[in-house]
């Protein structure tokens, strides 16, 4: 199964991401932990992507697509995996769509996860990352045990840069013009399925289980 997760930044793409990967045991992949990682490990396209990143901005179509396009392509992704964060302009669903249509292969769903802006700030503002795992916690909506330390490997949770007010208000506003043009672009294709964001985790991913089947 190959399921794409669109939504505006902190809508909870990530958080449903990984629990769909446990439950259909496929690989989880997202373009903004990849970037992540590689500005952590200091390559040369952690450099490039961390000036975008820092700013709010999307990292340009043509550092993406093809790391998309090789990851998806290796054998742990046979079965299917879900994508979290790509494709984010109409330029990388196109690349992503032309690379499965060469393999004989299409995008099976695009699940749309709906949040209000106004619930995306408080959402943002709340988010803690691992510097540790890169795990996501929120301070009022998903609290670590012991406050500011990673339930999982016990390392510091930091605020992300990008996670910063100003920086949330850049991002939304790129997500309306370059981002959000893909609900019309899957609804075209048929494959389009909107789930009500706005509900607890527990029930938005039982609403993604319906759609998706057991
Ligand atoms: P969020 O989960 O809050 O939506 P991500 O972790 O997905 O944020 O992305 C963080 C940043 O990484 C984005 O603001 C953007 O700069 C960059 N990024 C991630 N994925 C893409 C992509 N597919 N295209 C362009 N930039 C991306
Ligand atoms: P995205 O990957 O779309 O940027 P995340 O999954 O990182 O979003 O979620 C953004 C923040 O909101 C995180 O701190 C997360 O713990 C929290 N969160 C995710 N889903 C929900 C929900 N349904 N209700 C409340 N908070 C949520
Ligand atoms: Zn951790």
């Amino acid at each position: 199964m190959k399921i794409i997760m669109l939504g505006a930044p902190g809508a909870g793409k990530g958080t449903q991401a990984k629990k769909i990967a446990a439950k259909y045991q496929i690989p989880h992949i997202s373009t903004g932990d990849i970037f992540r990682a590689n500005i952590k490990n200091g390559t040369e396209l952690g450099k490039k992507a961390k000036t975008y990143m820092d700013q709010g901005l999307l990292v340009p179509d043509e550092l993406v697509c093809d790391l998309v396009v090789d990851r998806v392509q290796q054998a742990d992704c046979e079965k299917g995996y879900i994508l979290d964060g790509f494709p984010r302009t109409i330029p990388q669903a196109e690349s992503l769509d032309k690379a499965l249509a060469a393999l004989g292969e299409s995008v099976d769903y695009a699940v749309n996860v709906e949040v209000p802006d106004e619930n995306i700030v408080k959402r943002m503002g709340g988010r803690r990352a691992c510097v540790g795992c890169g795990a996501t916690y929120h301070m009022e909506f998903a609290p670590t045990k012991k406050e500011g330390i990673c339930d999982t490997c016990g390392a510091e949770l930091i605020l992300r840069d990008d996670d910063k007010p100003e920086t949330v208000q850049k991002r939304l506003g790129v997500y309306h013009d370059q981002t959000q043009p893909l609900i019309e672009y899957y609804h075209k294709k048929g494959i389009l399925r909107d789930v009500d964001g706005t509900m607890d985790m527990e029930e938005v991913f039982q609403a993604i289980v319906k759609i998706l089947g057991a």
